[in-house]
């Protein structure tokens, strides 16, 4: 008997029909003898729904009501499912994040966990229960107050509370068959991967393929918890993550060079005009962003011009985070005394992601290549040692994901699929 964690995106549960079918799932597992906790998100497009709601009566709503509108979505889907449950005579019940002992931080839209005390689960499953759990969120202990965990937090929920009940597996269950060598909405012929380190799928996630939310590969890291990415539409098989390479359990041949090609479409840009090129202007500048709450990615600084003495530094930002960076740069500009601001929103970073990059020179060259031949500017570079990521125009970021994927011929044979999901 196992104890295995199951988790169901929005595009899972959409309707009742989806919803009774995932309950059928739910049940076969519980009577194939196992112990089954199911983490579920809202139904659909309910988030987003709710977002553009609160955005229909106030331009800023307050953080704290907008957590609370927001775990509304998944209580929906936890009730309904466990009904579903018990309707085919298994026994199910759900939970709230705060009733499953999610513990996070106070900070309202992104909380982290920082403990998960899931007593009342196991009591559930000691008595031949299912424990559904709302996912997403949580409770802040200092104040009582219900959390979100950031969007795509429930694959969050699902590996924290696996760890926290030392479960078997976390099955993650989707509307993709698994984790693809780049996103399938956007490159039709890319292939399903059947293992990935905890290492690539982490640069992958931080890059943008949000099949799985990082924060849930780095627990899964952490606490060496197995996350297998399916779909809940087939049987199939679908990628597992883990520590241990391909190559290394078949003892075969080296790992492919490259894993996949992520994108990301959240950020923006900002570029700082006519900085003086002076010792300490960009500690102060990043002071000063760092402040502001906005986390950067990458940064590039151009060399001064020797007749001015002057630069230009730009980074790159979470779109979101951009109005209030801009703000606390406007509010030292006279104390740095650069010239002016420039906010771009229209970008796009594509990521080239293998752990094999390390020892195989020539990717950066091909990579950049592809796009050359495909037309596509670069507009910033940045690299780690299993990563290449560039910043080009938002509108060819497609055709610059299609020609790196198949300059690294990673298309395969037929198209993938796609099940349900509107990729919003
Ligand atoms: P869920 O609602 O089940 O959590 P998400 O929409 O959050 O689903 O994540 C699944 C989606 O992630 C897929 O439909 C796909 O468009 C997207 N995606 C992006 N990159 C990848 C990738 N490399 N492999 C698989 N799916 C990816
Ligand atoms: N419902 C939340 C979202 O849409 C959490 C999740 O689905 O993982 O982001
Ligand atoms: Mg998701």
């Amino acid at each position: 008997m196992a104890l295995i964690v199951q988790k169901y995106g929005g595009s899972s549960v959409a309707d009742a029909e989806s919803i009774k079918r995932v309950a059928k799932r739910v049940a076969e597992a519980k009577r194939a003898g196992n112990d089954v906790v199911v983490v579920v998100s809202a139904m659909g497009d309910t988030t987003d729904e709710l977002i553009d709601l609160a955005q229909q009566v106030t331009p800023m709503p307050p953080q704290r009501e907008m957590d609370i509108l927001l775990t509304a979505g998944e209580r929906i889907s936890m009730s309904l499912l466990a009904m579903a449950i018990n309707n085919l005579g298994v026994k199910a019940k759900s939970f709230t994040g705060q009733q499953a002992g999610v513990i996070t931080d106070a900070v309202y839209g992104r909380a982290r966990i920082v403990d998960v005390v899931p007593s009342r689960v196991r009591e559930t499953l000691d008595k031949g229960t299912v424990a559904i759990v709302a996912g997403f969120q949580g409770v802040n202990r200092d104040q009582n107050d219900v959390t979100t965990l950031g969007r795509g937090g429930s694959d969050t929920t699902a590996v924290a509370l696996a760890a926290g009940l030392n479960a078997d597996v976390c099955e993650i269950y989707t509307d993709v068959d698994g984790v693809f060598t780049a996103d399938p909405r956007i490159v039709p012929r890319a292939r399903k991967v059947d293992r990935i380190t905890y290492e690539e799928m982490l640069e992958m996630a931080a890059c943008g393929a949000k099949v799985l939310m990082l924060r849930c590969v780095e627990f899964g890291r952490r606490y060496s918890v197995p996350i297998h990415v399916r779909s809940s539409f087939t049987g199939q098989t679908g990628t597992l993550v883990t520590n241990i390479p391909v190559a290394e359990e078949a003892q075969t041949v080296e790992a492919p060079i490259i894993t996949g090609v992520a994108h990301d479409r959240s950020e923006a840009k900002i570029t700082i005009v006519g900085v003086p090129d002076v010792p300490g202007t960009a500690a102060r500048i990043f002071e000063v962003v760092a402040l502001s709450g906005a986390n950067i990615d990458m940064i590039v600084q151009n060399v001064s011009a020797a007749a001015t003495g002057l630069t230009d530094i730009s980074f790159t930002l979470p779109e979101a985070d951009g109005p209030a960076a801009l703000a606390a740069l406007r509010a030292v500009q006279d104390e740095i005394r650069f010239a002016s601001l420039q906010f771009d929103d229209q970008i796009g970073k594509l990521s080239l992601i293998g752990a094999g990059m390390k020892s195989s020179p020539g990717v950066s060259a091909k990579l950049f290549a592809a796009l050359r031949d495909a037309g596509i500017n670069i507009e910033m570079i940045s690299t780690s040692e299993i990563r290449i990521s560039v910043v080009t125009r938002q509108d060819s970021l497609n055709d610059a994901v299609r020609a790196v994927h198949s300059a690294f011929d990673l298309d395969g044979e037929g198209d993938a699929v796609v099940h349900a999901g509107t990729g919003r």
